[in-house]
């Protein structure tokens, strides 16, 4: 430890230790000099002393260093030290000439060992400090260089930006962890290029970046800040296929460094955070953020209160089987009533609680409740299976297979009550822990529906693999498939890709009669939407269901 930190001085001083070494380690031979001559000339045991400032020389200044000085001290008590200074006995060149050897050797023996001691502790500096796959700095050097800012107290326009790549899970499923590497190197290719401040790239993280840049004079940080999202935008070319990494960025803009560097990062991440949650580019830090994040919090903790207070419920929504017009099953979505703010959408607090263990605790709930419905329905001659929404955290939770099947057996309930929807982001976390969840689960029956599909990447990679009952196409294709070609195209393909793989195709977002039609002619299974119902209060859809007498038509005017 002492040696390592000795070493890391030598290095970040080399040249004051150079100016004041070498004549130190001259004058250190000059007085082993003096001391053998005085001492009554060589061959007296005083010689050895010329080892230290030799072994010295090999640890300061490396194997040149030790060579030189090795010689020197050879020379030095070499022709001109007499053997007995008394009778004034000289020396054989041999005899001379061999110490020197000796010393020359000693000299590059140790600065071989010194040498090597500091490659090996710049290498693993270099890796403290570096990326080893993009050789991009990483976390810790930005770091320094944030307290270096900090330290010279430096007056001129800093921005600190994070960068994070949203499409990172569906990327790497879809064409490994290189594309990853390959995407921050070329995006930090293009960002140096923009060349309005002084600009470094860090990775900071698997799939995240850090930008820092000292504003060139004059220049607007909105203008940077455009520049650098509309490199971020276009494609990424990896193995000849264009690809879209849906670069995210946070922002903060400072003078002087007045917070911790720490600080600055936190709120540039918040910035991030809110980018996502309002689907932009890029947002700088500021008040708002502050009060969004402190808001997120908030509610955070209120959901904790309103899952006690029984402040949340279930709605339903039916499927239904377009070819029969019978109801298939109903999808159970969760409903917040806050007592002061009124009904929160699940849009808002979901991906809240995602972020937190709470989503535990409001899974159950909804399983839960959604049992308990199918046997309370039950009692009213309604026997129709409940699905229910899954996060990523509940599937790659160990204990949630169980939990489901308890759930079930609490209510005297087979497998076949229960339908799970699990998005294709949530499978992309880690596929093979999704397969092995599903797989168990769908051995009681459970059966699952992949939901908004069509949204990730990978959908045909991992498709072939999974137990799935069910593909539910994503409400942006079905809407516009009557005015949109292209989506239209693609709610064919993903309807015939079902059914070439036993699969039943369910639409969801079906608002309008012109598109059940056309999903009738697809021969899509079961649709979706407001078109049918929107989602209803468990009472409500009681009526709405009896009142049906268990068919329903899409076209209204028949
Ligand atoms: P989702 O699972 O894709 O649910 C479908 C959403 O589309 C629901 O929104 C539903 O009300 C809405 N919808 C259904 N038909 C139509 C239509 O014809 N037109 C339009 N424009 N919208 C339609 P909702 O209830 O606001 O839920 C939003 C999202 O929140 C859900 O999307 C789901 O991801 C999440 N969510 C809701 N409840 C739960 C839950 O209990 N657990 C979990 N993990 N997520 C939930
Ligand atoms: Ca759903
Ligand atoms: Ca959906």
């Amino acid at each position: 430890m002492v040696a390592t930190r000795t070493f890391q001085w030598l290095d970040r001083h080399e040249r004051a230790v150079r100016i004041f070494m070498v004549p130190f380690l001259l004058i250190l031979m000059g007085m082993v000099y003096a001391l053998v001559y005085e001492t009554g000339g060589i061959k007296f045991v005083y010689s050895h002393s010329m080892y230290i400032p030799i072994l010295l020389s090999g640890f300061m200044f490396g194997m040149r260093g030790g060579l030189v000085f090795g010689l020197l001290g050879g020379l030095i008590l070499g022709p001109f030290m007499p053997i007995n200074v008394a009778t004034h006995e000289m020396q054989d060149t041999s005899n001379w000439l061999y110490r020197t050897g000796f010393f020359v050797l000693i000299g590059f023996l140790s600065g071989m060992a010194s040498d090597g001691v500091r490659s090996y502790l710049r290498k693993l500096r270099w890796f403290s400090r570096h990326d080893p796959e993009t050789k991009l700095p990483n976390q810790n050097a930005l770091l320094d260089k944030l307290i270096e800012i900090a330290n010279e107290k430096r007056d001129a326009n800093f921005l600190l930006v994070i960068v994070a790549m949203g499409k990172a899970m569906e990327l790497k499923s879809a064409f490994g962890f290189n594309v990853i590497d390959e995407i921050i190197q070329q995006s930090a290719q293009r960002f140096e290029k923009i060349a309005l401040g002084k600009l470094s790239v860090y990775r900071t993280d698997m799939e995240r970046m850090a930008l820092f840049i000292e504003l060139d004079s004059g220049v607007q940080v909105d203008y940077l800040v455009e520049k650098l999202a509309a490199v971020s935008r276009q494609a990424f070319p990896f193995r000849k296929i264009p690809i879209h990494a849906d670069l995210r960025m946070g922002y903060v803009t400072f003078r002087t460094m007045e917070a911790a560097p720490e600080i600055y990062m936190q709120q540039a991440e918040s910035a991030l955070v809110v980018a996502y949650e309002q689907n932009q580019d890029h947002i700088a830090f500021g008040p708002g953020i502050r009060r969004t994040v402190r808001d997120n919090m908030k509610t955070l903790g209120e959901m904790i209160h309103a899952l006690e207070a029984g402040q949340l419920s279930m709605h339903y929504q039916p499927k239904v089987n377009i070819a029969t017009g019978e109801i298939h099953s109903v999808e159970a979505l969760m409903r917040w009533h806050h007592p002061e703010h009124g009904n929160i959408p699940p849009d808002v607090f979901i991906p809240l609680a995602e972020q937190s263990t709470l989503i535990h605790s409001i899974t159950e709930f909804a399983l839960e409740q959604a049992m308990q419905q199918v046997v309370e329905w039950r009692q009213h001659g309604i026997d129709l299976p409940i699905a229910v929404n899954v996060s990523p955290r509940n599937l790659l939770h160990p204990g949630f297979p169980d939990l489901v099947k308890q759930i079930l057996a609490r209510h005297g309930l087979q497998g076949e009550s229960l339908e799970l929807e699990v998005t294709e982001r949530a499978l992309m976390v880690d596929v093979a822990r999704a397969i092995e969840v599903l797989t168990d689960l769908a051995a009681t029956s459970v059966s699952i529906s992949i939901d908004d599909f069509g949204t990730g990447f990978s959908s045909l990679q991992y498709l072939y693999r999974l137990p799935i009952s069910y593909i539910k196409i994503d409400q942006s294709f079905v809407r516009s498939s009557l005015a949109d070609t292209r989506a239209g195209h693609i709610l064919e393909a993903a309807i015939s890709l079902a059914h070439k793989m036993g699969i039943k195709a369910i639409a969801e977002g079906v608002e309008d009669e012109k598109v059940c039609t056309l999903l009738e002619t697809l021969s899509c299974d079961i649709a979706q939407g407001y078109l049918i119902s929107r989602p209803l209060s468990a009472d409500k859809f009681k009526d709405w269901y009896l009142a049906l007498e268990g068919r329903f038509t899409c076209h209204v005017t028949k």
